[in-house]
């Protein structure tokens, strides 16, 4: 029986798989954005904005730098057991120019990475349990 796909973070991308964006926020004051969202108090140290909008994210960017993980992240980040190690990569959003970190796609190979590359969001599976599988983006090099 096929497992139902859920996020594994609720609220931190949209779970569309054609088309998936990562949730921010954007400071009403002064546009700044956020990812995770920032709700409470604007970070920008010459604002003092409090009011925050939902932002979806530009799903694409360039590859600012990346690297091989090769043990478990810390809680509260969930990782399949057996640890499997995997890219981690920072990526400058488009239209934000604001770093994201993110896994990169199982299949892709570290050497087939350069910095300043494009990169394209993507959702993928984290890890499963019996009846779900719990889904994340990841980033991959535009085909
Ligand atoms: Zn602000």
């Amino acid at each position: 029986m096929a497992k139902t796909k859920v996020p594994a973070i609720d609220d931190w991308f949209r779970m569309d798989f054609a088309e998936p964006q990562l949730l921010g926020s954007r400071c009403t004051e002064c546009g700044t954005y956020f990812f995770p969202k920032e709700s409470h108090f604007c970070r920008n140290p010459n604002c003092s904005g409090t009011n925050f909008e939902e932002a979806p994210l530009s799903p694409r960017g360039k590859l600012w730098s990346f690297t091989n993980n090769c043990y478990p992240p810390p809680k509260p980040y969930m990782a399949p057991d057996p640890f499997v190690p995997y890219i981690v990569a920072a990526v400058e959003l488009e239209r934000e120019k604001m770093v994201v970190l993110g896994q990169v796609e199982a299949s892709v190979k570290i050497n087939e990475l350069s910095a300043g590359m494009d990169m394209e969001l993507y959702l993928e599976t984290l890890f499963e349990d019996d009846d779900n599988e719990y889904i994340v983006w990841k980033w991959r090099p535009v085909a």
